[in-house]
C-alpha cells in the first residue's frame, strides 16, 4: 500500500520554527523509502505523525486512497521497530512475537503455526524458548521485527532500528533486512541519519533538513544532481570551495593555483558568477609531485586511513585549506603515494551553487 504525505507541519511550541514544516513526499507500494537527515531534523516526528502517535497541526496522511489523518493509532494496521524496542524481559521470544499478534493467552493452534513462521522469517528457529536476556542485540532486535511483522501490517514504519547495535551486527542486520524485503515486499518508511544505511536501503530517499523535505528521488538523482548544498554535503560529503563560473566551468582555487573543473549538476548560475564548488572525495585524482612541479601547485599528503578497498587522504593545500580524497587502494599502490609525500590534485568535477554570502 503506497502512502502520501502532504504538507504535514507540527509543531510543540507556539513560537519559534515548527518541528515539520510543509512537509509532503510519496512512499511507493513495496518499496522502502528513507527519511535521512541530520538528528533534529524532525523525521521521528514525522514518522509519529503517521503512525498516529502524534496530531498533525496541518496536512495530510493518505494510505492508498483513504484519508487516515485523523484515525487512532491501532486502527492503521502498521507495523512499528524502534532504535530499543523493548521486548519484554520477562517473556520468551515466542511469547514477545505472539504479543503482537494480539494472543495474550494460550495461544492457538494458528497462532503457534504463525509464531513458527515468523521465527523462521527472521531466522530465529529454534530459539523461541530464550528470553531476550539470552539473545544478542542483533538477534533481539529481529525478535521486534518479528514483532512488528506478526500483524500483517500495511506498512512497516522503522525509526533508525539498527541505531542500538555494533558496526558489524547493523551491518548484517542491514543486508539482512535488504534481502528479507526483497522477499517480503511490505512497503517500509525507514528513519535514519546514516546515510550509508540509506544508500544500502532505499529504493527512495526523501532528505530532511530543518523540518522541511530538502530533496526527494532516487539515490542517485539525489547523489548526482543535489538540490541544495545541505544536500551536496550531507549526502556522500564533499570539499567546499570558492569558485567563479567561466566558460561554463567552475575556476576553483587549489591552493594558489586555479584549475577549470566540470559541472554537473546543471547549475544556473551565469558566467562570472561567484559559486560554492563541492567536490566529492573520491572525485579527486591525485599525482605525484616531481622537482619541476611548479610550488604553488602541490599538496602535501597529511594523514591516510587505509579503509578496506579505498584509502582516504588528508591533504593541506599549499594556501593551507584542507583537502579529503578518496582513491581506490591498488591506485594509491600503483602511484607509490605516502604520508607526507607532495602531490598535485585533479579534480574530475564539481557539484555548483550559488555564493550568495558575497
Ligand atoms: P529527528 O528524528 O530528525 O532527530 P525529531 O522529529 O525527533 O527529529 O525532532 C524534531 C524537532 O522537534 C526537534 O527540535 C525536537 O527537539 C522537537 N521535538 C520532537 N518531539 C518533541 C516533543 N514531544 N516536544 C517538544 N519538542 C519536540
Ligand atoms: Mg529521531
Amino acid at each position: 500500500m503506497s502512502l502520501i504525505v502532504k504538507n504535514l507541519t507540527k509543531r510543540f511550541t507556539a513560537r519559534g520554527t515548527p518541528a515539520v514544516a510543509d512537509v509532503s513526499f510519496a512512499a511507493p507500494t513495496g518499496g522502502i523509502t528513507t527519511l535521512l537527515g541530520p538528528s533534529g531534523s524532525g523525521k521521528s516526528t514525522v514518522l509519529r505523525v503517521i503512525a498516529g502517535l502524534e496530531q498533525p497541526d496541518s496536512g495530510q496522511v493518505l494510505f492508498g486512497d483513504e484519508d487516515v489523518t485523523h484515525l487512532p493509532a491501532q486502527h492503521r494496521g502498521l507495523g512499528f521497530v524502534f532504535q530499543s524496542y523493548a521486548l519484554f524481559k520477562h517473556m520468551t521470544v515466542r511469547k514477545n512475537i505472539a504479543f503482537g499478534l494480539g494472543v495474550r493467552k494460550t495461544p492457538s493452534a494458528d497462532a503457534r503455526r504463525k509464531v513458527e513462521e515468523l521465527l523462521a522469517l527472521v531466522q530465529l528457529d529454534g530459539l523461541g524458548e530464550r528470553y531476550p536476556a539470552e539473545l544478542s542485540g542483533g538477534q533481539r532486535q529481529r525478535v521486534a521485527f518479528a514483532r512488528a511483522l506478526a500483524i500483517e501490517p500495511k506498512m512497516l514504519l522503522l525509526d533508525e532500528p539498527f541505531g542500538a547495535l555494533d558496526a558489524q551486527v547493523r551491518v548484517e542486520l542491514r543486508d539482512w533486512l535488504r534481502r528479507f524485503h526483497d522477499e517480503q515486499h511490505v512497503t517500509t518508511l525507514l528513519v535514519t541519519h546514516d546515510q550509508e544505511e540509506a544508500m544500502e536501503l532505499s529504493d527512495h530517499l526523501v532528505v530532511m533538513h530543518e523540518g522541511r523535505v530538502a530533496q526527494a528521488g532516487t539515490i542517485r538523482e539525489v547523489y548526482d544532481r543535489p538540490a541544495t548544498p545541505f544536500v551536496a554535503g550531507f549526502v556522500g560529503g564533499a570539499n567546499v570551495m570558492r569558485g567563479q563560473m567561466v566558460d561554463g566551468r567552475v575556476s576553483v582555487g587549489v591552493g594558489v593555483g586555479l584549475l577549470a573543473v566540470n559541472v554537473t549538476n546543471g547549475t544556473d548560475a551565469p558566467e562570472g558568477a561567484a559559486v560554492n564548488a563541492y567536490v566529492r572525495p573520491h572525485d579527486v585524482t591525485l599525482t605525484k609531485a616531481d622537482a619541476d612541479t611548479p610550488k604553488i601547485s602541490v599538496a602535501r599528503v597529511e594523514r591516510m586511513a587505509w579503509i578496506g578497498g579505498y584509502v582516504k587522504l588528508s591533504l593541506k593545500l599549499s594556501d593551507g585549506a584542507p583537502m579529503t580524497v578518496e582513491m581506490p587502494k591498488s591506485e594509491i599502490e600503483a602511484l607509490g603515494i605516502n604520508e607526507g609525500d607532495l602531490v598535485m590534485a585533479n579534480l574530475r568535477e564539481a557539484k555548483v551553487f550559488m555564493d550568495y554570502s558575497i
